[in-house]
């Protein structure tokens, strides 16, 4: 049975301790740069302090590698909350121990406590038995609001939840896994995927999981260098993923099998490296030797809108190219552009750049789900049942 959600289990006078996904850049000066990830789980939060919950936050922030390191604190982050929520939030010095367990006994009805940094300690990543016991022993109801590290199988998102009679998930999780839930099983055809951005080995199980469900699968980015590369295209000094040739080949030839259409560039903008002011266009038959592939070029564009145009079902991750340049920007924006005007189409963002990309675009506010999750929402989309979600059904 699906989880429950926080607004159906009793939180009056009881320990709520809800994994939260507070993991937020910083700045040089210790502060909070953004603060997105913590707005988000704010109507969480302030729903449990409303119903008179003991809150218990809990968060990992960075990679600390199991030991406390003071950079890594959490306390820029219980500051930054406790003005958002205009109420005191006590931050314990530790995730678990004899001080955490009295910042936790000393809540009352209504209050706000964090536990440190839950990576300062090895048995968070380990999924260790021990901390997972302490850290349920200061909950009376468990809930997960952290999607981001869902896909994760770790002691505040696993290990902890069977020690726990009460549980769900937070309205972030709920929205998360509600809306996703839409790219998967029956979907509204037909189906576009869009995928850019680097690293064919973090995506390759997605790209082949679309093949039995998408449409058609618009590459750019450096992904697709590797597929153009596969198809026997020179590109110069391009990203090209030489290892993954082989890999890109055998998607190439299962999508034509499967009637999936691929769409890759047929031309590209290209400059001697990343820094130029400016790109040249050129059609994607061949990059010159001293010349490097940064973004896909405005007839491409025009295809992947053209497609987009009759879609029911969008999904986007990676960015078309290195638009955090603005000579390389205009693939990446116009794709953006192109899915914010579809109407009555399901339309999903996911993965940070390109959730970035969304909001330098200016349309984020017409794309139906903008996902908070990376790697989450690449592994749910996938079909893959997330650890962290899995747990909380009953
Ligand atoms: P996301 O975070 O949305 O999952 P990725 O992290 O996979 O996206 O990819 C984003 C990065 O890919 C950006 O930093 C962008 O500069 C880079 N990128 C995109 N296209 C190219 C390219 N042609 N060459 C080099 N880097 C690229
Ligand atoms: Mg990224």
């Amino acid at each position: 049975m699906a989880a429950k959600t926080i607004a159906e289990l009793d939180l009056q006078g009881r320990r709520v301790f809800i994994r939260v996904d507070f993991n937020v850049p910083l700045t040089p000066a210790g502060g909070v740069s953004d603060a997105t990830r913590i707005r988000e789980s704010l109507p969480t939060i302030t729903h449990a302090i409303e119903r008179g919950a003991r809150v218990v936050l809990a968060s990992h922030l960075g990679r600390p590698k199991g030991r406390a390191k003071p950079e890594f604190s959490l306390l820029p982050v219980a500051a930054y909350l406790a003005e958002a929520l205009g109420r005191d939030v006590v931050l314990a010095d530790e995730p678990a121990g004899d001080g955490a367990k009295k910042v936790v006994n000393d809540l009352r009805d209504g209050g706000v406590a964090i536990l440190e940094n839950l990576r300062f300690t090895p048995g968070e990543e380990a999924n260790d038995e021990n901390f997972s016991r302490t850290l349920a022993s200061y909950a009376d109801v468990y809930i997960n609001d952290a999607f981001g590290t869902a896909h994760r199988a770790h002691a505040s998102t696993v290990g902890m939840v069977k020690y726990v009679s009460s549980k769900g998930v937070g309205f972030l999780m709920d929205r998360e896994a509600k809306m996703l839930s839409k790219l998967i099983g029956d979907v509204q055809r037909p189906f576009v995927a869009i995928i850019g951005g680097v690293k064919v080995a973090d995506k390759i199980g997605l790209l082949e999981s679309l093949l039995s469900r998408a449409d058609a699968v618009c590459l750019g980015g450096a992904m697709a260098n590797t597929f153009l590369c596969a198809k026997g295209v020179p590109m110069g000094h391009s990203m090209v993923e030489t290892s993954k040739l082989p890999i890109a080949r055998a998607f190439l030839a299962k999508a034509e099998a499967g009637g999936v259409r691929v769409v890759l560039p047929r031309d590209l903008v290209v400059a001697t490296d990343a820094k130029s002011l400016t790109g040249t266009v050129i059609p994607a038959t061949s990059v010159p030797d001293d010349q490097a592939a940064f973004d896909i070029g405005p007839d491409s564009a025009a295809e992947i809108a053209s497609v987009l145009s009759r879609a029911g079902t969008v999904f986007w991750n990676g960015p078309m190219g290195v638009f955090e340049a603005q000579p390389f920007a205009a693939g990446t924006i116009a794709v953006a552009k192109a899915m914010a005007q579809l109407m009555g189409a399901t339309t999903v963002v996911g993965g940070g750049d390109s959730v970035a990309a969304v909001h330098r675009a200016g349309v984020a506010a017409n794309i139906t789900h903008i996902s908070t999750g990376g790697g989450a929402s690449l592994e749910f989309i996938e079909g893959k049942k997330l650890p962290g979600l899995a747990a909380l059904e009953s």
